[in-house]
């Protein structure tokens, strides 16, 4: 094939170099059907994914900020997207932890002991109902699904702490879309931390009362969101510390509405 102007056979632009300058698409010649080719594409698959999620879980968990400032700058291609790294990661605390109860949803909190509102335990109530059970045999069943869904579920925090961090982007950055991006890497690195967290608490010969695990384990998130604020160059100092609080603050209040709907919609799904 001649490298004169065609169009691109995906969306018909002008083109004349050998990839589609509108929408990317590769020109095709015979040497592209060799079984040497073939074999090559195949391999690319693995190295090309790996390169970019090495790439992107490096820059996650040492390089604070990076993948944000990288996206909205509009530097892609090197990483993988925001929520391809979001549900990855989801899915490594969805495996990991499988068994433990992170964000502490138990029954008794909503329906047995109604510690918080009402509306959770009519809901529970009618359920029982419908489904023939007692109150008590829905707790458990309700415990046993609320594990998994309090990890399937952490993509509904995203909207509420872009909302903690939207304040201070500044004349810059005043998108929340930019934020949501943000809220995806924030809440990765989290989840990241907690499966690591987890596993060296079980490995320890002792307990700790959980204050002493979620102090180090939230100020360690407000440093990373200080570094990260510290990426944007109007972002320093005080602005970058008050953001790190309030994206820290913010994860912390949105647990309550969190875990009411976890409860909702584990309800629902009995
Ligand atoms: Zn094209």
């Amino acid at each position: 094939m001649s490298d004169t102007i065609s169009s691109c056979i995906s969306c018909g632009a002008p083109m004349s170099t050998k990839f589609c300058p509108s929408c990317g698409e590769k020109k095709i010649s015979d040497s592209d059907f060799s079984l040497a080719h073939l074999l090559e594409q195949g391999i690319d698959v693995f190295t090309h994914l790996d390169s970019k999620l090495f790439k992107s879980a490096r820059a996650l968990v040492f390089k604070p900020g990076l993948l944000t400032a990288e996206f909205v700058r509009g530097v892609r291609k090197p990483y993988m997207k925001p929520f391809q790294v979001f549900f990855l990661c989801n899915i490594l605390f969805f495996f990991f932890l499988g068994g433990y109860d992170v964000f502490y949803i138990p029954a008794k909190w909503f329906f047995i002991e109604s510690q918080y509102g009402s509306s959770i335990r009519q809901l529970a109530e009618q359920t029982a109902a419908q489904k023939n059970l007692d109150i008590n045999a829905l707790a458990q069943l309700y415990d046993a699904k609320v594990v998994n869904s309090s990890k399937l579920f952490v993509i509904t925090l995203v909207p509420a702490i872009a909302l903690f961090s939207w304040p201070f982007g500044g004349k810059q950055h005043p998108q929340y879309g930019k934020h949501v991006i943000f809220a995806l890497y924030f809440l990765s690195f989290m989840m990241l931390v907690m499966v690591l967290y987890a596993k060296i608490l079980i490995w320890l010969p002792f307990r700790i009362p959980p204050i002493w695990f979620n102090i180090p384990f939230l100020s360690g998130l407000v440093l990373y969101v200080r570094f990260a604020f510290n990426r944007f160059p109007d972002r320093g100092g005080l602005i970058a510390w008050l953001g790190a609080v309030s994206v820290v603050a913010g994860l912390v209040v949105s647990t309550i509405p969190y875990r009411w709907l976890i409860s909702w919609l584990t309800l629902h799904s009995i």
